[in-house]
């Protein structure tokens, strides 16, 4: 039991929950996954493969097809044959049929996918399974709906499909952002190519099921597994008349290079560093709970992540210590554990990667603050870390760390808050917390980034465009804006 002054802080942080495994009896995974090509599973032509482990347990879950140039060409060939033959000529309504199908499909398998999520992703199920697969199964129906109404979309204009769409996309929602990406641009007439993060590829090839059992016309949807290479080979194809780009800011930097001159369209949804900002006539208890939810959560593999707090200055230290009070509190550990707040990092490489900024922070002497939580021996896991009172010019305020980190700052002003929130080469989202709409109708409209929450975090809707300024990227993704880099407008 910790005592202190403040009677909302007298609370005993020592106990425990008892055990809540959700099964992974029911789940079937194959012990090796082909690559999903014309309708059908096709082994790669190289015949290689790779392994895809859980980082809860490092233990490989199965192998899949690691897709080469030849295979991506000859996906993007099958996309560009069902683009002219069959998608591009089918009405808006009969698109939309299929979508809706294949929303419904998701559904039925929420909980077989959001276990697989965690196993493959290392999420906690709570949050596959609230946020990730329903949301999923919510971009299809959304976008279904739009497929026979694009006149409504863009009136007086004639709207007219691209081709075929290559699509790229990470590790921290997989099935999510593959919903994303493929709903809009089957919405809208286009065939895709899709390749997922190389370290969970699983529910991107369980949606592959899915989709031959939801019979769409082959070709429409191909799903080519493999690592950095095949995601190249995929932008340097010519057929693909657009890219989506969803990653790091280096290697959309990259893409974009390659692509500028080409006349091929692309959108990129990069990196970010967003500041959750809380002014003093807050709601302090809120505040500290979105914030927590806003980086620790999804152990703060979201791009959106709100990885900086800017606290005004007079009540940093009331604040400070409610977060480290709740830090205490989060249980890290087993993704299909329902008490788990914070799961296991994506993989060894971002554990690293994360590590090597907490290494860098404590040698330059910064105010660190750790949870004890327990962790487990085997996989790879991160505390909840704090780093107090940090200079706006350090790596750790300026760069994006993917990982349960969060950064504190302090402020006076709302002239400061917002100066120091758009310090950074990110611009994806944002946080205010205050009692005062008038000011956060002040502080979003004066914040350089995609998306702006006001006392909440992280909250998506399929209907809300998602997007960037600056470094964070090129683009809308969601809603309405989400459909027109889909299309050609005469
Ligand atoms: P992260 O740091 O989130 O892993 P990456 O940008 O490295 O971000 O990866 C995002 C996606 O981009 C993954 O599917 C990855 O395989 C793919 N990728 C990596 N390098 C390239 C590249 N040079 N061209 C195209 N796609 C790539």
């Amino acid at each position: 039991m910790t005592t202190t002054n403040d009677p909302s802080l007298n609370f005993s942080t020592d106990w425990k929950y008892a055990p809540a495994p959700e099964s992974s009896d029911h789940v079937q995974l194959k012990s090796r996954y082909d690559l999903f090509i014309d309708g059908e599973f096709t082994a790669p032509a190289q015949g290689a493969y790779f392994d895809t482990c859980n980082p809860a347990t490092e233990t490989n879950l199965a192998e899949v097809g690691d897709g080469s140039e030849d295979d991506v060409n000859r996906a993007v060939q099958s996309a560009r044959k069902a683009y002219d033959r069959v998608w591009s000529r089918l009405s808006g309504r009969e698109r939309g049929k299929y979508l809706f199908r294949i929303a419904r499909m998701i559904q039925e398998r929420a909980r077989e996918l959001a276990v697989i999520e965690s196993m493959d992703g290392g999420k906690p199920i709570r949050e596959s399974r609230t946020v990730d697969i329903p949301l999923a199964a919510a971009h299809f129906f959304y976008y279904a709906g739009w497929a026979d109404k694009l006149q409504y979309a863009f009136p007086g204009r004639e709207v007219r499909p691209l081709g075929v769409a290559g699509q790229i996309i990470p590790w921290n929602f997989p099935l999510l952002m593959a919903a994303w990406k493929i709903a809009p641009a089957l919405a809208t007439g286009n065939t895709v190519v899709l390749k997922p993060a190389e370290t969970t590829p699983l529910t991107a090839l369980k949606l592959a099921e899915i989709v031959q059992e939801a019979d769409l016309p082959p070709g429409v949807v191909n799903i080519v597994t493999g690592a950095g290479a095949t995601g190249a080979a995929l932008v340097a194809n010519p057929s693909c008349s657009k890219i989506a780009f969803t990653g790091s800011t280096e290697i959309g930097k990259r893409i974009q290079k390659s692509l500028a001159g080409t006349g091929r369209t692309y959108t990129l949804e990069l990196g970010g560093k967003a500041a959750n900002i809380i002014f003093e006539d807050a709601a302090l208890d809120q505040a500290v709970e979105g914030v927590v939810n806003g980086i620790f959560f999804n152990q703060g593999h979201v791009c959106c992540a709100g990885s900086r707090l800017l606290v005004q200055e007079s009540v940093a230290s009331i604040v400070i210590r409610k977060l480290k009070h709740r830090l205490e509190t989060l249980v890290v550990g087993d993704p299909l554990d329902k008490n788990t707040d914070i799961g296991a990092i994506n993989s060894r490489a971002q554990l690293d990667k994360i590590e090597s900024y907490i290494d860098r922070g404590r040698k330059d002497g910064l105010n660190l603050f750790q949870s004890e939580c327990p962790v487990p021996q085997k996989g790879y896991w991160c505390r909840p870390t704090l780093f107090i009172d940090v200079a706006q010019s350090h790596p750790l305020v300026q760069e994006e760390i993917f990982g349960p980190v969060l950064t504190i700052q302090t402020f006076r002003t709302v002239e400061e808050a917002v100066e120091k929130a758009n310090n950074t080469p990110y611009g994806l989202s944002g946080g205010v917390w205050t009692d005062k709409g008038s000011k956060i109708f002040k502080v979003t409209s004066r914040l350089r980034a995609g998306v702006v929450w006001a006392n909440t975090y992280n909250k998506f809707d399929p209907s809300s465009p998602f997007g960037g300024y600056k470094e964070s990227g090129v683009g809308r993704e969601g809603g309405l804006h989400g459909l027109a880099p889909y299309v050609s407008l005469t």
